[in-house]
């Protein structure tokens, strides 16, 4: 009967003691803040094998040493002790890592090896410890110690339940590790972009006024001058016009980053927005020797759109059709209606583009000529701002070409309500 009780017994602890790695291993996954879950960790190790205090200690590969991260919060010295580096050689949390098995003694004073520094920095009397090695996949990544058991000596059941919450910490550590080291890299991202961003803002607001002065003496002088002065200025007047596009590229930049929160939408014709962007370019194709040719939808054809920029993605559109057609070219700007969308196209017949490249085009700066021997102007930044905003409307955009020197095609689709 005595027997029997005592296995009902050792059975009823085993399952307290699975039941409570169960819990460990649960409140281990529920952070990934780095010092919440040592604190966590530490608290666990002292717990489950009825010890005074705990500590941390991580190995740093670079410089070959392990240090303390973390000491139960009420231990005294445990301020202090954080980021002390301990010596691989001739300690025990070094013995440890180094051999990779669990050391447990109940009186450390009898071990040359018991680093006396920590003591004498924490003033913490460390009678007995139990340490074992935090493994992660192949490497040991750290020690966890449990230090003075309150009672009697340490146990074989000691020396596994440490074991089990050193292996569930060392997955943990390395999940907040990663979880840090991601967020430290987006936040040098976001500054970097941050940085861009106000760069470009100021460099363009300080290149537009200096730009306005030449505009405006220019077209004055072209206005006035006849002759070669004249011509000079009609040449100065069309180099800080283009200077004044490809600042309005820069300044739309911020386009590319848009979503749908930033649409001011509104329901209007779509014709209205086709006669908007036709007027846009109409002095630079027909600059060209272009014909454009453009085929409204009826005023009933209804968009749910950002009206200045849905007019901004087509003119870009335009604007490479009649930069990308040769001299005397035909440009058109058409629509077809779709059972749930309407299709809005732009055709030219120009250079045409390579299969390989039609949906490369749509990157930021990406332009089919190399930029070294390009002889178009510009960016590479129109297409990309039109499908950023086609793409915040819940539309698609797409090129076709049948090939080089045969024209190329622009399609926007847009959802119709
Ligand atoms: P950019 O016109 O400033 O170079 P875009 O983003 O508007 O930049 O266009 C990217 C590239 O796509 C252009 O450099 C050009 O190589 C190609 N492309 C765009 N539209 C046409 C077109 N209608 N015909 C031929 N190539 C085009």
């Amino acid at each position: 009967m005595t027997e029997a009780y005592a296995t009902l017994e050792a059975c009823q602890r085993e399952i307290h003691r699975l039941s409570r790695l169960v819990e460990i291993s649960l409140a281990l996954n529920s952070t990934l803040e780095l010092r919440k879950l040592l604190s966590l960790i530490m608290d666990l190790a002292a717990e489950i094998t009825d010890s005074e205090s705990a500590s941390v200690l991580l190995y740093d590969r670079k410089l070959g040493q392990l240090r303390f991260v973390a000491l139960t919060p009420d231990t005294p010295g445990s301020a202090d002790l954080p980021g002390i580096p301990v010596p691989l050689d001739g300690s025990l949390a070094g013995a440890i890592l180094l051999e990779n098995r669990p050391i447990a003694l109940d009186d450390v004073t009898t071990d040359p090896r018991h680093f006396q520094m920590a003591d004498r920095q924490s003033g913490f009397a460390t009678r007995a410890l139990m340490g074992v090695p935090m493994r992660y996949q192949d490497q040991v990544i750290g020690v966890l110690e449990s230090v003075n058991k309150r009672h009697g000596t340490w146990t074989p059941d000691d020396e596994r339940n440490l074991m089990v919450l050193a292996a569930q910490s060392a997955v943990a550590i390395q999940n907040a590790r990663l979880v840090q080291q991601l967020q430290r890299a987006y936040n040098e991202l976001d500054q970097l972009d941050k940085l861009k961003n106000d760069f470009i803002a100021i460099a363009s607001h300080e290149l537009r006024t200096p730009l306005s002065v030449i505009l405006g003496y220019a077209t004055f002088l072209k206005e006035d001058t006849e002759g070669a002065v004249g011509e000079h200025a009609a040449a100065v007047l069309n180099s800080a016009l283009r200077m004044r596009n490809l600042i309005e590229d820069l300044t739309n930049l911020r386009y590319l980053k848009m979503g749908q929160a930033e649409l001011l939408r509104e329901h209007i014709p779509l014709a209205a927005i086709f006669q908007a962007a036709a007027r846009d370019v109409e002095n630079m194709a027909a600059a060209k020797g272009h014909i454009l040719r453009v085929y409204p939808p009826d005023m009933s054809v209804i968009v749910n759109a950002d009206r200045i920029k849905l007019e901004m993605a087509i003119t870009n559109l335009l604007n490479n059709a009649i930069k990308f057609t040769p001299g005397g070219g035909e440009i058109v700007l058409t629509c077809e209606r779709k059972p749930k969308s309407i299709w809005i196209m732009i055709k030219d017949t120009g250079i045409g583009i390579p299969q390989e490249q039609l949906t490369r085009i749509f990157e930021e700066f990406r332009q089919v000529e190399d930029h070294m021997t390009r002889r178009h102007g510009g960016m590479g930044l129109g297409l990309s701002i039109a499908r950023a905003i086609v793409e915040a409307h819940n539309g698609r955009i797409w090129a076709e070409s049948p090939g080089p020197q045969r024209g190329s095609t622009f399609t926007i689709s847009l959802p119709l309500e």
